[in-house]
């Protein structure tokens, strides 16, 4: 054991310690709401680790600030975008869509979305003894859900069933088991137009199903028979509105309408189509939640969904069910507030200065060019405006055969090859709701 150096004398020792102790016990007793084993859980993280900042430091988008009165606004004053010209040569990595553009919004939010959630709760698997369709939903979640496309209106809800899933991402696989037939005609084609979610063909076909497998671009599919298309409408990555591309009857159609949202595109109809997929990751952000929801028409498909989630992970968190039901509350709450400006008022602002910052670099820097977008009334937020999608598909100019690797070895910025899309090397996609991407700007020009 080596000695204890002189300076720190054996009562020195004991008050640190004491002091340690003291700082410890303070911390669990915060954490805590009295009892063993509650905890409380709040919609704003005590520490931040996402992928962009603690890699590429914080970013620099503009803070929303709160008034006497208790409105919010964004402001782009206290935001020195030349900040960050001082490290040039740091890699920015935009290759995902990680939704922290809506962090500070709520921050500024926490007190309406904390949670307690004792020991005793969520023991169950069942959430709902009434739902004899999906069990596991939890019936807060579902009157939200409901509320929410209400408030909005951008989906049908009545008469629908609504099927919870870990994400988006499970409830696709669970619509292809539904959807797929379960005789012995074999696998059925999935089919998306391209430029497509890059995700799609990977998750179809990671398990090399004996019921579905990747069909390919919707536009150039000619196969005879019963397919599945997903049309995902604002498309990931390039943010059109779709509608079904091979439409021929044998079709069975899954809408992914997960940018659905007026921050994203301006909200023209109420959505009602058969099998329709959204998320928490990008109508408000919450991606770790891990909390997706389907509306389905037809009783017998969504039993089907049922069992996939069943046979795949016995229900849904309960705990992230609580809590975006919370987070959903708050959303259509601040609709209805006349004094203060909504979650999809600031998102919508959010989106708006990055796709300005975007289209004046895509004007000043030789390089590159965004999609024009055609403008449309939102019948929600009661304005004229073009789609402002999560991601932006760039498109290098003439000469640069390798977008992606022009940007990467050119500009220190990682993006996703438009190959990965069923599309060009001369597209990339370019994440729009990551905070690093502000830091972009000054690479790009
Ligand atoms: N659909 C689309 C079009 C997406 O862009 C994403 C996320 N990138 C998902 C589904 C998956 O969403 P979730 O996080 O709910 O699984």
């Amino acid at each position: 054991m080596g000695k204890v150096p002189r300076i720190l004398s054996w009562r020195n020792m004991l008050v640190l310690s004491l002091a340690v102790n003291f700082s410890l016990i303070l911390r669990i007793l915060k954490g805590t709401d009295g009892g063993n084993s509650s905890y409380v859980v709040s919609i704003w993280p005590v520490v931040s680790n996402s992928l962009d900042r603690t890699v590429y430091g914080d970013s620099k988008w503009p803070v929303v600030s709160t008034t006497a009165s208790g409105s919010s606004s964004l402001s782009s004053a206290s935001c020195n975008y030349n900040e960050t010209q001082e490290d040039d040569d740091r890699i920015i990595n935009l290759k995902l869509g990680d939704p922290m553009v809506y962090e500070r919004y709520w921050q500024e939010m926490g007190h309406m979305t904390t949670m307690v959630i004792a020991g005793w709760q969520s023991l169950s698997y069942f959430s709902d003894n009434n739902n004899e369709l999906c069990w596991f939903l939890e019936p807060e979640l579902a009157k939200e859900i409901v509320r929410v496309h209400k408030v909005v209106g951008n989906a049908v809800t009545q008469d629908r069933y609504i099927v919870v899933g870990t994400g988006s991402t499970q409830l696709y696989q669970a619509a292809l088991y539904a959807l797929s037939p379960h005789d012995d005609s074999g696998p059925i084609n999935v089919v998306s137009a391209a430029p497509y979610y890059c995700s799609y063909p990977l998750i179809t076909d990671c398990l090399k199903s004996g019921l579905y497998r990747w069909g390919g671009d919707a536009k150039t599919y000619k196969e005879e028979g019963p397919y599945i298309e997903l049309v995902t409408s604002p498309n990931n990555p390039d943010g059109i509105l779709r509608e079904s591309m091979v439409n021929r009857s044998e079709g069975i159609l899954i809408h992914d309408l997960a940018y659905y949202w007026p921050q994203y595109t301006p909200i023209t109809s109420i959505a009602d189509h058969d099998v329709m997929l959204f998320t928490a990751s990008k109508s408000t952000g919450h991606a770790g939640m891990r909390i997706g929801w389907a509306l389905v028409k037809d009783k017998e498909t969504a039993k089907k969904m049922t069992e996939y989630i069943e046979l795949n992970t016995i229900g849904v968190s309960k705990v992230s069910q609580l809590r975006v039901a919370k987070v959903l509350k708050a959303v259509s709450d601040s609709c209805g507030n006349e004094t203060a400006k909504s979650f999809f008022e600031h998102s919508y602002d959010a989106m708006f200065e990055r796709w300005k910052l975007l289209k004046q670099a895509s004007k000043t820097s030789k390089g590159f060019t965004v999609p024009d977008f055609a403008s449309q009334r939102c019948n929600f937020l009661g304005e004229v405006f073009e789609p402002q999608p999560a991601f932006a598909w760039l498109k290098c100019e003439e000469g640069i055969v390798d977008c992606e690797k022009f940007l990467r070895e050119k500009k220190n910025i990682l993006t996703k090859s438009g190959k990965y899309f069923g599309d060009d090397l001369s597209y990339v996609r370019y994440g729009n709701l990551n905070n690093a991407m502000i830091e972009t700007f000054n690479h790009l020009r």
